[in-house]
């Protein structure tokens, strides 16, 4: 397709799709079923981290049916030199209370777990009636912590991927598939 051919990647990089859209948008509907099914007619508040979870918040709430709200959270590791310490830290926080409400987080990515155990620890703070979380990827061999999902689109193998929201370096989260990266010649 033309449109993949012009975002395809830069010289030194290349990318093979992992999974497709089409079983990207299947399970992500099957999820949604799960969710549902779990809340009941309950209203959702989604919470999607920005910016990878965005393409699968987007069409997650899609396949919702009934109440749904969303708000957005940002955050970033603290960084020794090339290395992240570990320390993740608040760089947007949400517009509005999460107080007694149905909460849902919405991840890219669960990989060494801090991301997400330290997001699970500031939002249960705050007093939800219920904190649930959703990751579209897991990598379950890379955990460094004890935090897990309650829905999880696909484990995968530890490699890096990009594409479907997920990044290198700002480029392609336009890519409709997630996709393995390989950087030739330049070490990771
Ligand atoms: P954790 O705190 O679990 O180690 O990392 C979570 C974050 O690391 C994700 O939200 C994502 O930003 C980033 N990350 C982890 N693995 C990958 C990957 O394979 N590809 C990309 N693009 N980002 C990743």
């Amino acid at each position: 397709m033309a449109i993949r051919k012009k975002t395809a990647a830069v010289p030194g990089e290349s990318v093979r799709v992992l999974l497709s859209r089409s079983r990207i948008q299947k399970r992500i509907a099957a999820l949604a079923r799960e969710i549902r099914a779990d809340f009941q007619d309950e209203p959702l508040h989604l919470v999607g981290v920005l910016k990878g979870a965005v393409f699968f918040l987007a069409d997650l709430a899609r396949y919702l049916p009934g109440k749904v709200s969303m708000d957005f959270i940002a955050v970033s590791s603290y960084a020794n030199g090339t290395k992240t310490s570990g320390q993740v830290r608040l760089t947007k926080d949400l517009d509005t209370s999460i107080e007694g409400r149905n909460v849902l987080l919405v991840e890219d990515i669960l990989d060494t777990g801090l991301t997400l155990q330290y997001l699970v620890r500031v939002l249960d703070q705050r007093r939800p009636k219920r904190l649930r979380v959703a990751v579209l990827l897991d990598k379950p061999e890379r955990r460094e912590v004890p935090v897990s999902a309650d829905y999880t689109g696909f484990k995968i193998p530890n490699e890096f991927v990009v594409g479907y929201g997920l990044d290198y370096a700002e480029r392609y989260r336009n890519l409709p598939d997630v996709s393995v990266l390989t950087l030739h010649g330049k070490g990771k």
